[in-house]
């Protein structure tokens, strides 16, 4: 078996016992990227060079025997809004093109600490607004079971790098679904943590409140591997919470006997593909009779959240995204006569057509005539579905949705149709106005193409979503499944 195709605990375990190198893990990776990499464009910037030198330094504290990290020598790829040092991060936006960080985000030392291996800047929608990785000023990225399909976004390109087996796991970021989705349209496990599990420092701000780091792997023991591998306290995050970290691979218990598992129906939304809601009622099935005790649920205030949600991140993104003036870094537009029209170009000619769309609603919404209107009442809706998921919680402890109405869209199919392109955020954005944890695993296929399972927890309880995928994982095999690019 190619060791591109491995899991990270499958290449951990090697490594331990020394029947395989970093370095021949990471030049197997950088062949598949050679291979596949032309039809997929998952990276903005592949990073051979500092992925083989990790490789090298992995393989030299395995000689040396310390004691080894869950991801020392494990080729990652790192969404392009997640800074690293001396490595460009751009956002996929022409205003960062150009910009280097002089530091790490915090998530990224912790994987450098432990010789994690960085195999490249994956592709992303310019400030991670989007739903498709088409609003990246660079190129779309291509979904690995269609080419002619989105990967999700916008972490499109790290769903779709692993999908392809172009890294082994990836680092993405999530604000209103931007994990869970491409993870679903890709067919691989993505996970939202809980506000505040995982240090979002370093991590290029969209919408502060909303924004977390989460993994994207090929299965689930390898993504209890990453989230223990980033998870924890940090000074330089103020939301970041001191609440210990626990086990997570301990979590991976194949029992979900006697779980209170409760399926809200207000996910299943109107226009939502039959096959869709049908597979995820079969795995809700299959969890029963594995002695879960399932039960119907309702949660009326979701009808709600994506217009909130369309309100409060374009509000938080407007405000954190004064900062791109051209002044202290990235790009300066070379039209200016004088300081206010410096700041003018440079932000006129800098963003895409996207984002200086949410700058203006945002401004609007935040403005003094508008502000109680919009802000404040979708501020209102936040702490309504925070007491709703409150109350659910009080009966079940996870709950279980799509994570899409729909696969995978046609590349163009839905960019002229903004309202369409926002409806598939419809089952993630709940979860992140409200801070829980979610996780997204396959648990079917439409016309070859996955179909995405939702599990949300209780804020801090990322261990029982972990069990429960961890126990669908065991009684089915979606997760081996891997699209035939490249080896037809
Ligand atoms: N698709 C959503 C948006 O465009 C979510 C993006 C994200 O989670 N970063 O806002």
């Amino acid at each position: 078996m190619e060791l591109s195709t491995r899991t990270a605990h499958e290449l951990h375990n090697m490594l331990v016992k020394k029947e395989v190198s970093s370095r021949e893990i990471t030049e197997a990776v950088l062949g598949r990227i050679e291979q596949v990499e032309g039809q997929v464009s998952a990276y903005i910037t592949v990073t051979a060079d500092a992925a083989l030198a990790a490789a090298d330094a992995a393989d030299e504290s395995f000689a040396k025997g310390d004691a080894p990290g869950l991801l020392t020598g494990i080729p990652v790829a790192l969404k392009d809004n997640l800074c690293t040092k001396g490595v460009k991060t751009t956002c996929a936006s022409k205003i960062l093109k150009n910009f280097v960080p002089p530091y790490n985000a915090t998530a990224i030392d912790k994987l450098a600490n432990m010789h994690a291996v960085p195999i490249g800047k994956s592709n992303l929608d310019e400030f991670a607004m989007g739903s498709s990785t088409e609003n990246s000023i660079f190129y779309p990225t291509k979904n690995p079971w269609n080419l002619s399909c989105v990967p999700g976004g916008s972490s499109g390109g790290a769903a779709a790098a692993v999908a392809a087996d172009e890294a082994i796991v990836a680092l993405g970021s999530d604000t209103g679904g931007s994990i869970r989705q491409p993870a679903s349209f890709c067919g691989v496990v993505g996970m939202k943590p809980t506000s505040g599990r995982v240090s979002r420092y370093g991590l290029i701000a969209f919408a502060s409140s909303l924004d977390q780091i989460g993994p994207l792997t090929k299965d689930v023991t390898d993504c209890a591997m990453v989230l223990q591998s980033i998870s924890g306290k940090d000074p330089m995050d103020s939301i970041c919470a001191d609440v210990p970290v626990p086990d997570y691979l301990a979590a991976l218990k194949d029992d979900v006997k006697g779980l209170k598992i409760g399926v809200p129906k207000e996910f299943f939304v109107q226009g939502i593909d039959s096959d869709v809601s049908a597979a995820v009622w079969k795995a809700v099935e299959l969890l029963k009779s594995l002695g879960a005790e399932c039960g119907e649920h309702s949660m009326p205030v979701m009808e709600y959240t994506l217009p909130a949600y369309y309100i409060l991140a374009p509000s938080e993104a407007s405000s954190n995204l004064a900062r791109h003036d051209g002044v202290r870094y990235g790009f300066r537009s070379a039209q200016a006569t004088d300081v206010d029209s410096m700041f003018q170009k440079t932000r006129e000619e800098g963003f895409g057509p996207e984002v200086k769309q949410r700058i203006m609603i945002g401004t609007y919404a935040l403005s003094a005539g508008y502000y109680d209107a919009y802000y404040r009442k979708a501020q209102q809706v936040r702490t309504l579905v925070r007491q709703s998921f409150e109350e659910a919680y009080s009966k079940f402890d996870v709950l279980i949705t799509p994570t899409t109405p729909t696969v995978a869209f046609g590349l163009g199919e839905r960019s002229g149709n903004p309202l369409e392109m926002k409806l598939t955020d419809v089952c993630t954005i709940p979860a992140s106005l409200s801070g829980i944890p979610a996780i997204s695993i396959t648990c079917g296929y439409k016309n070859n193409l996955p179909i995405g399972l939702q599990i949300m927890g209780k804020h801090f309880d990322e261990e029982t979503l972990l069990r429960v995928a961890y126990t669908f994982e065991q009684n089915t095999s979606f997760h081996k499944n891997r699209p035939a690019l490249g080896r037809e």
